[in-house]
């Protein structure tokens, strides 16, 4: 980073707030591990997210990550859009074109990817999601996409779930879509289920917290993926472990979608080892 010269080219992270993000750590680690003159910054944008695209743009910024609360908001700034990223309806990732920003979804990817460091299929898999928020969408989508069997969303505000259940549909997967509360678990079949917990239930410092009490709930579970990675052993995994099922964090996808996003603006693959130093850095398990 104190290498920085005339040709050193600049990759940020716009959102607010952003002062907790780990994405430098990982992006300049990408950048020092494959000899990448480039330097990646966080950006607050406090108000105007349109002036600070097109400003990105005219500083010849390479490429950006978004987060909240930007991630649907950005979608008409940008000149085209990976078909992913517009059925999830969130772009995380932007990539400098001639015409302006190509608006990627690494958030689903570096999910998809880190399933598959965790040998987890998709593909005939009965799924539950916990929570109806812009993440669980992403998920749906995700999973619809790859093949999953059946998707019930489990939510606290029940119209919510509906809403994102017949978005899904409509796009025309043939894999059975339902929504339902967090309360009712007698209405899922004695199955085992792959789990993701989409809701922010659990996250630092509200530890041991979590969406669904119930045990029989847990009963029904193989694997359970926590998209949260702060604690990195939340209450629901610590359920889902008590109950015999696999338990994964949310770190893994964390790093993937930083990785996809660095593969993205270098136009190179970053192999296994590398991605395996860096999570021993930022605590992958
Ligand atoms: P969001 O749109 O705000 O949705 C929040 C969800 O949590 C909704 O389903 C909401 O239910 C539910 N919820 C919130 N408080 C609740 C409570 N007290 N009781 C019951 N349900 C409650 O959030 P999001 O953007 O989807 O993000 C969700 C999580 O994903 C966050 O924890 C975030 O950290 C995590 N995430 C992880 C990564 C990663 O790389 N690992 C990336 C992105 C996000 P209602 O609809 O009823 O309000």
């Amino acid at each position: 980073m104190n290498n920085t010269d005339g040709k050193t080219g600049v990759l940020g992270l716009i959102g607010k707030p952003v002062e907790h993000t780990l994405s430098p750590i990982i992006q300049n680690m990408l950048a020092e591990e494959y000899d990448r003159n480039v330097i990646y910054v966080p950006f607050l944008v406090e108000r105007d997210l349109p002036t600070a695209i097109r400003g990105a743009y005219e500083l010849n910024i390479m490429g950006l990550n978004v987060t909240v609360p930007y991630k649907r908001d950005v979608i008409p700034l940008v000149c085209e859009i990976d078909s992913l990223a517009e059925k999830i309806g969130a772009v995380n990732t932007l990539v400098r074109t001639e015409k302006g920003y190509k608006g990627y979804n690494t958030d689903m990817l570096g999910l998809l990817r880190d399933l598959n460091v965790h040998q987890v299929g998709i593909k005939g898999e009965h799924v539950i999601l916990v929570g109806a928020g812009g993440v669980a969408r992403a998920v749906a989508v995700m999973c619809a996409e790859n093949g999953a069997a059946s998707i019930r969303i489990m939510n606290r505000t029940v119209e919510r779930a509906t809403a994102v259940a017949d978005e899904v549909r409509n796009f025309g997967y043939t894999c059975e879509l339902t929504a339902c509360g967090l309360t009712d678990v007698d209405v899922i079949p004695d199955r085992k289920h792959l789990v993701f917990q989409c809701t922010n239930i659990g996250m630092y410092p509200n530890c041991g917290e979590v969406a669904i009490e119930d045990p029989n709930f847990y009963e029904k579970i193989h694997t359970g993926y926590d998209l949260i990675y702060r604690p990195a052993e939340t209450g629901f995994m610590q359920l889902v472990s008590a109950h015999g099922g696999r338990a994964i964090n949310g770190l893994g996808m964390l790093l993937y979608q930083g990785i996809i996003a660095f593969e993205l603006w270098n136009d190179l693959q970053i192999a296994d080892e590398s991605a395996a130093k860096i999570a021993a850095v930022i605590g992958v398990e």
